[in-house]
């Protein structure tokens, strides 16, 4: 998971949404009025999907997986739950189908004493406060309770898009480099062709936790030579990301990370 920007509410979307609250208030507040108003408000829906696709990561892609294509609107906190928070714009989140129907659904883990939720919520939370992602391998490690139960729920080391993040680490290897050679021979052109191109790819996590490894003190030596320098240079482009909790990311348990660099 990575951080995303959550964008202003428009006007009309506000007024939508509004009504359709006020219409499940006067409906009892019940988890059927919320999803028969759901299942009508197709004016409401297109105008969050619009906005959610704005703020999607890669191309549109799912807010937890970061890999199928984000399909369903998603209420993070389930309409059986909170009926009146159905229209409510900061519980909306564009995911896959897979992920909502078939691992989120209606789960809502809270804390037993303080009652807050132990779901990290990409558009509020930062996931690096509570994943750490074992780059070279794929595979998410919980740092904290709220980080051990997103993994559970949303299914985060689903041998599927374990295998695509090593998939993804490997590519972005390869795309780093290539994208380097480019900008030392002076194809400016072809290199920022590369760097959108690897920005848009699926699992923003990967390059993120790469960035990441790259302001490490003994990044060349666990990246080796060539990636190391590629890394370096990119982090000194204005677009490169600037995570604040460098940590520890590799985890050479079943694959030598510097075998593709
Ligand atoms: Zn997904």
């Amino acid at each position: 998971m990575i951080p995303i920007q959550r964008l202003p509410a428009t006007k009309r979307l506000i007024r939508l949404c509004d009504s359709r609250t006020e219409k499940i208030r006067e409906l009892g507040a019940t988890g059927k009025a919320a999803r028969d108003e759901w299942r009508l408000a197709e004016p409401a829906k297109n105008e969050i999907r619009t906005l959610l696709e704005k703020m999607a990561p890669g191309v549109l892609r799912c807010m937890y997986c970061l890999d199928s294509v984000g399909t369903d609107i998603d209420h993070f906190e389930p309409l059986a739950r909170t009926p009146l928070r159905a229209f409510c714009w900061h519980n909306h989140l564009l995911a896959c189908s897979r992920c909502n129907s078939n691992y989120k659904r209606d789960e809502y883990p809270c804390d037993e004493n303080t009652g807050n939720c132990l779901l990290i919520d990409p558009s509020s939370d930062d996931p690096d406060d509570h994943l750490e992602l074992l780059v070279a391998i794929g595979e998410y490690e919980g740092k904290t309770r709220k980080g051990e139960e997103s993994i559970r729920v949303f299914g985060l080391n689903r041998e599927d898009l374990v295998q695509g993040r090593f998939d993804a680490y490997i590519t972005s290897c390869d795309v780093l480099n290539s994208w380097h050679r480019k900008v030392r021979r002076g194809d400016l052109t072809g290199a920022a062709l590369s760097a959108a191109a690897l920005r848009r790819e699926p699992f923003g996590d990967v390059l993120r936790a790469l960035e990441k490894l790259g302001h490490l003190p003994y990044a060349a030596t666990a990246l080796g030579g060539e990636l190391a320098d590629s890394l370096q240079a990119w982090l000194r482009t204005p677009a490169a990301a600037n995570p604040s909790n460098a940590a520890p990311l590799l985890n050479t348990k079943s694959h030598d990370p510097r075998a593709p660099a």
